[in-house]
């Protein structure tokens, strides 16, 4: 690939990246599979292994997790919560094999434990009593969700002895099958939407403000690592921490001697794993002894001695009973599969996607088929293959909609477009998925105002449009079906709450094309600056439409497409008034701009670092993401616009130069000195 393409692809990478962690980490709603996400992100460290110069310390490929939610407070880690190593076949797991042999000496037995489909947890006791719990966020800063997890009966509040000092205990929180197949039953008898899979459903749970709702979810966890408890090896840190009273996963947990040990311990738990109360998606291969995890080290983002094999995505057979079109948010017809109910990774599935006209045509689907579905710890599952030797004659084709299946408007189908669309704005189908929207997690986040509220809301006349619900009266939220009082207070109560949500998510809410999470925080930065964090909602809207597209195309993370869509929408004359209304004093939003980068009160904000030399406790790229992190910046030249070089060992030219200009030079030690003093 030629280097221009090269950037432009990596660029394409990364802003998708981004999107899925976003959506995947904050919202806890992912749009697209593991594996499909695991695809992309090979194609980024395969672009970023060739051309490594591309590599940015914010690329997905660098971190962890997403930022923490300003739903929580935010708790920094004491020692950092990394990743794992992704392995998808025996030759890599080969490979890893004798990377570590190479790298240690002396024998290699590896602990393998099963890899839990849940979110990581830090708990942290002091003289033996649960004192704070936090989610991994981004790996150095997670959320404060103590209160929630003390209502997990797996975890002890106490520990079964008094270990002085404070430990930091890790594992995974869970959501075991049949607690997760009982919450489905109970949703579907109240008429609401079914959640998809235990993984994304499991990390919502956790991240309630109510722990009430996080008690009531009955979620599990099993502990695999621990900062500050002695042991020699993993194994015995495992022994250790079952001892201290936590829930360790010792039964399916076996030493490994040997690679040919650890495919076989695969390949046992590959099926086995099918009849487990929990979901696994692979299997965490560490090297036993503490003193070679030490010799190995770290990477960027995950430990040099550890692997996870992810076991390849579950498959099923069932029969497509019918094929309806669902009409989204902004009219997209999407046409999707009723399935005769099939069990698969743990879920009853009903539905699969069949994304496209153009997806149906490839696969040759018809109605009446047997098909092949898959579906691996993710989202909407999908068709992969039809079996065409079940065909019986009697398959029926599938028929492009001609007309919206909600409010009858002929569709249309742009030329080179792929998808169907309803061109009627005022559709009723539209209308209620973006009501849903605007107050869905990311965005309003007004919890308890689900499909059936909305539907209530909208028949009753009493909320046409997104800003409507910030006009609702108690008395309006009474007279709904199974509203009570109280429940129409707490509603009412939740919907005042939103009105003070941070700019990004109220861009997010308004639903504008191209325009997802990290858009919308990159605009809400770049508007705080702007408008000097004093403008109110009417001031925002006034930059939009002062700015040309062109001028949008300015601000950092903004792409010509994105900035067509964002001009257009704040000249379209339909949303002109609802604009207003949602920026008018009746409805009382109070903006928040997203936390600025530190200017002042760490050693690096505001300044301009350049590292040279190897720096041995910490590759460059962590170092760099550290300064950006603090508020600092990085470059890769030393100028008189610099005012500090860090310089590991063999330090070459830049380091001259620094000298020459009288730039201020310090060592590795002395940058940890800087980095505690944060
Ligand atoms: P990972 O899931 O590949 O592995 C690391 C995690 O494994 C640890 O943080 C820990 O939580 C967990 N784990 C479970 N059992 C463990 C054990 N016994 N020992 C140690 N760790 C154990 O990496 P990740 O960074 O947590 O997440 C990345 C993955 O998440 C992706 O590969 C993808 O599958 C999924 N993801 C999906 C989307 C999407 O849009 N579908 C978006 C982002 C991430």
């Amino acid at each position: 690939m030629i280097k221009t393409e090269a950037v432009r692809e990596a660029e394409r990478l990364r802003r998708a990246l981004n999107e899925h962690d976003y959506r995947y980490y904050v919202l806890d709603e992912p749009t697209i599979s593991d594996p499909e996400y695991d695809k992309l992100r090979r194609q980024l460290e395969e672009l970023e292994a060739e051309h490594p110069d591309l590599i940015t310390p914010d690329s997905p490929t660098q971190r962890v997790g997403a930022p923490p939610s300003t739903r929580f407070a935010p708790v920094r880690h004491r020692a950092p919560m990394l990743s794992l190593s992704n392995a998808f076949s025996e030759e890599e797991l080969r490979a890893f094999d004798q990377r570590v042999r190479k790298a240690v000496a002396g024998d290699v037995a590896y602990n393998c434990e099963l890899k839990i489909d849940g979110l990581a947890v830090n708990l942290a006791y002091e003289d033996g009593v649960f004192v704070s719990g936090a989610t991994r966020g981004d790996g150095f800063t997670g959320e404060d969700v103590t209160t929630n997890l003390r209502t997990l009966r797996s975890i002890p509040m106490r520990l079964r002895e008094p270990v002085p000092g404070r430990i930091d205990v890790r594992g995974e929180v869970y959501f075991p099958r049949a607690a997760f197949a009982r919450l489905n039953e109970e949703r579907q008898r109240q008429g609401e939407a079914l959640y998809a899979n235990p993984r994304n459903t499991a990390a919502g749970s956790v991240r309630q403000l109510d722990p009430k709702m996080t008690a009531s979810r009955g979620l599990a966890m099993w502990c695999y690592s621990a900062a500050d408890v002695p042991a020699t090896t993993q194994h015995q840190l495992l022994e250790r921490l079952s001892q201290l009273g936590l829930r360790v996963n010792l039964a399916t947990t076996q030493l490994c001697h040997t690679v040919d040990e650890v495919l076989a311990y695969l390949e046992t738990w590959r099926e086995k794993r099918k009849d487990l109360e929990y979901e696994t998606d692979g299997v965490v291969v560490k090297v036993d002894r503490v003193d070679q995890q030490e010799r190995l080290g770290f990477v960027s983002r995950s430990p040099r001695w550890a692997l996870a094999y992810k076991f390849p995505a579950e498959q099923a057979m069932t029969k497509i009973e019918d094929v309806k079109f669902y009409v989204g948010r902004m009219g997209t017809l999407t046409p999707v599969a009723w399935l005769t109910p099939v069990f698969v990774s743990g879920t009853t599935v009903q539905r699969a996607t069949l994304h496209n006209m153009d997806e149906i045509a490839r696969l040759g689907v018809r109605i009446g088929d047997s098909v092949v579905i898959r579906r691996a710890g993710d989202v909407i599952p999908e068709v992969v293959s039809v079996v065409q030797d079940a065909r019986t004659g009697g398959e029926r084709e599938v028929t492009a909609p001609e007309r919206c299946p909600v409010c009858n408007t002929t569709t249309e189908h742009g030329v080179g477009e792929v998808a169907y669309r309803c061109p009627n704005p005022n559709c009723p189908a539209q209308r209620a998925e973006s009501l849903l929207h605007f107050v869905s997690r990311g965005a309003m986040d007004i919890e308890g105002a689900g499909p059936a509220l909305i539907e209530q809301l909208r028949e009753r006349g009493l909320a046409n449009n997104p800003a409507d619900i910030f006009k609702l009266k108690r008395e309006d939220l009474e007279q709904l079906e199974r509203f009570a009082e109280k429940s129409a207070q707490n509603l009412y109560e939740r919907i005042q709450a939103a009105k003070r949500r941070p700019l990004e998510r109220i861009l997010y809410a308004l639903g504008i094309r191209h325009v997802g999470g990290t858009t919308a925080y990159d605009l809400a930065r770049w508007l705080g600056d702007r408008l000097e964090r004093k403008g109110t909602l009417a001031d925002v809207w006034r930059v939009f439409r002062e700015s040309t597209a062109d001028d949008l195309t300015a601000v950092e993370g903004i792409g010509p497409v994105v900035a067509r869509s964002l001009h257009a929408y704040f000249h379209d004359p339909a949303q002109q008034s609802f604009l207003d209304t949602l920026a008018s004093p009746e409805v009382g939003i109070e903006l928040e701009y997203p936390a600025p980068r530190p200017q002042s009160g760490t050693p690096f904000a505001g300044k301009t670092i350049v590292f040279t030399g190897t720096l041995q406790r910490r590759s460059r790229e962590d170092a760099e993401a550290l300064v950006v992190q603090l508020g600092g910046k990085t470059s890769g030249s030393v100028s008189r616009r610099t005012d500090m070089v860090v310089a590991g060992e063999s330090a070459g030219s830049k380091l001259t130069k620094a000298r020459d200009l009288g730039v201020r030079i310090i060592d590795e030690d002395e940058f940890d000195r800087l980095l505690a003093r944060d």
